[in-house]
C-alpha cells in the first residue's frame, strides 16, 4: 500500500483481532468464512459479488483481495484495509477504531424528527453529513434513498440504493438486499449492473430460475451492444453458482454458438437436455435437443433423446402457475395489493405514524404511476413477461425485509407505494399491448 506506516501503527495492527475487526466494519459472522489460518469475505473493496476474494490471514494480521484491479490486490496490514474501508488515513482509522465516537448517529435521529414534521430537505441535508462521517452505514444510507425517492429525486435514490445493495451483499446480507434491488429494477428495469448482480444474488441464495430470468436480461443487453465474449463470461459466472439449471445452459448454448464454438455449444446444450430430463420440463427437452441436433445431427446422446421424446411422454411438465396465469388471477391481486396499500396495512400491523408527505402523496402517485409506465412501455413482450413473472416475489422480499429490521416504518410505506405504481403502470402497459 502507498502509505509509510509508523511504528506504532505497525504494532497497532499486531495487537488486533482480525474477527473483532471485521465485526467492527459491519461483518457478522454469516460473512465470514473461516478456512484454516485464514478467513474470507467477499471483497467490500471492489464489491464482490461471486467470490469470497479477499483473504485475511489470522497470525499476521495481513490482507490481499485475490482480484488483479483491486485497490486491495497489493494487499498490507490488517490496519491498511481499516483505512481503505472507512476511506480515512491510516492515522484516522486508528483514532475512529480506538475512540469509537459516533456522531453521526446524533445526526441520523435529528433526521428521523425532521422526517416526522415532514421537513424532508432538511433531513436529507442531515443524513448526506452522517454519511460523509459513516459512509459504510447501509441503514442509513438506504434511509436517505427511500428520502430521495419521496422528493422526487429518483437518479439519486438509484445511486443510493444501489451503493447500500452492494454494501450489504459483500457482508452476505443477501436476503436483506433483495428488496432494495427490486427498488432498483423498478426504477431501471433495463440497468446491466443491477441485473447481473441480481442475477449472482438469486444464484448465491439457490434461486436459480430467478438467477436464470434476470441473467436472460443481463445477456440481451450485452448482445445489442455486440458483447457476446462478456456474455458468455456472466453465463459461466453464474453457473459456477448454479450448474444445475437447464436454461442457463441453454443460454450459454446459444452464445457459443454465434462465436462459433460448435462443440462447446452441442456439449451444453446436451446438459440443459438432461438437466431438463431429470425435472421432466419437456418444453426445455426439446429445445436443447433441437439445438443441439441442428449442430450435430449425428450425435449419439441427443438422438437418443430425441427418440424418448417420440416414444414415451414425459411427466406433465410444470404447470405454468407460478407466472401470471390468469388475467384475473393478476386483476384480484393488484387489487388487494392496492387495498392493503391504502388501508395502511403493514403485514398485518397498523402503520402508526402517517406517511411523511401525506399531503402530497396523490400527485406524487401520479408522477410515479406516469414515470413507471414510460420505463415499462420501453419494453418488449417478452421483457413485460419477464416483469410480470417477478412481481408478486419481489413483493415478499420488500416484506421480508421489513421483518428482517432493515427498513423502518415510513421507509416501507414509501416502497409499498412505489411498488403499487409500478404494478398499476405495468397492468396498464399490458392490457394497452394486448
Ligand atoms: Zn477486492
Amino acid at each position: 500500500m502507498g502509505e509509510e506506516l509508523s511504528p506504532e501503527a505497525i504494532l497497532f495492527n499486531d495487537r488486533l483481532n482480525p474477527r473483532a475487526v471485521l465485526h467492527r466494519m459491519g461483518f457478522g459472522d454469516e460473512a465470514i468464512s473461516e478456512e484454516g489460518e485464514t478467513l474470507r469475505l467477499f471483497c467490500p473493496i471492489h464489491k464482490d459479488q461471486v467470490r469470497r476474494s479477499l483473504i485475511l490471514e489470522k497470525h499476521r494480521n495481513r490482507f490481499v483481495c485475490q482480484y488483479k484491479s483491486c485497490p486491495a490486490h497489493s494487499g498490507g496490514l490488517l490496519v491498511e484495509l481499516l483505512a481503505l474501508y472507512w476511506n480515512v488515513p491510516v492515522a484516522e482509522a486508528i483514532r475512529q477504531y480506538t475512540e469509537e465516537s459516533h456522531p453521526e448517529r446524533q445526526l441520523v435521529a435529528q433526521a428521523d424528527r425532521l422526517i416526522a414534521e415532514s421537513k424532508l430537505t432538511e433531513a436529507a441535508a442531515l443524513l448526506q453529513e452522517a454519511l460523509r462521517l459513516a459512509p459504510r452505514d447501509e441503514i442509513t444510507r438506504c434511509k436517505l434513498a427511500a428520502l430521495y425517492l419521496e422528493m422526487g429525486q429518483r437518479d439519486r435514490g438509484f445511486k443510493e440504493y444501489l451503493t447500500a445493495a452492494e454494501d450489504f451483499a459483500c457482508k452476505n446480507q443477501v436476503d436483506k438486499t433483495l428488496s432494495i434491488y427490486n427498488i432498483l429494477v423498478m426504477l431501471s428495469p433495463q440497468d446491466l449492473r443491477v441485473r447481473r448482480q441480481m442475477a449472482y444474488l438469486f444464484s448465491r441464495l439457490g434461486r436459480h430460475k430467478e438467477a436464470a430470468e434476470h441473467l436472460k436480461w443481463v445477456i440481451d443487453q450485452l448482445m445489442e451492444r455486440g458483447e457476446i465474449e462478456e456474455a458468455i463470461k456472466d453465463s459461466r459466472e453464474v453457473l459456477q453458482l448454479c450448474p444445475n439449471e437447464p436454461d442457463v445452459h441453454m443460454l450459454l448454448a446459444r452464445l457459443l454458438s454465434q462465436t462459433h464454438r460448435i462443440n462447446e455449444a452441442v456439449g451444453e446444450a446436451l446438459q440443459a437436455a438432461e438437466l431438463a430430463l431429470e425435472r421432466g420440463d419437456r418444453t426445455t427437452v426439446e429445445t436443447a435437443v433441437t439445438f443441439g441436433l441442428i449442430y450435430n445431427p449425428l450425435h449419439e446422446r441427443l438422438r437418443e433423446l430425441q427418440a424418448l421424446l417420440h416414444d414415451s411422454p414425459l411427466a406433465a411438465e410444470p404447470s405454468t402457475g407460478e407466472s401470471m396465469a390468469g388475467e384475473d388471477e393478476f386483476g384480484e391481486w393488484l387489487e388487494s395489493l392496492q387495498e392493503e396499500v391504502e388501508g395502511g396495512k403493514v403485514s398485518g400491523i397498523r402503520r402508526q405514524s402517517p406517511s411523511p408527505a401525506a399531503g402530497t402523496s396523490t400527485i406524487r402517485q401520479e408522477q410515479w404511476l406516469l414515470y413507471c409506465r414510460n420505463t415499462l412501455a420501453k419494453l418488449d413482450n417478452e421483457k413485460l413477461e419477464s416483469m410480470g413473472r417477478q412481481l408478486r416475489a419481489m413483493f415478499e422480499d420488500v416484506e421480508a425485509s421489513f421483518k428482517a429490521g432493515t427498513l423502518s416504518e415510513w421507509e416501507l410505506n414509501i416502497l409499498k407505494d412505489f411498488y403499487a405504481s409500478f404494478c398499476l403502470a405495468y397492468d396498464q402497459v399490458r392490457k394497452s399491448k394486448l
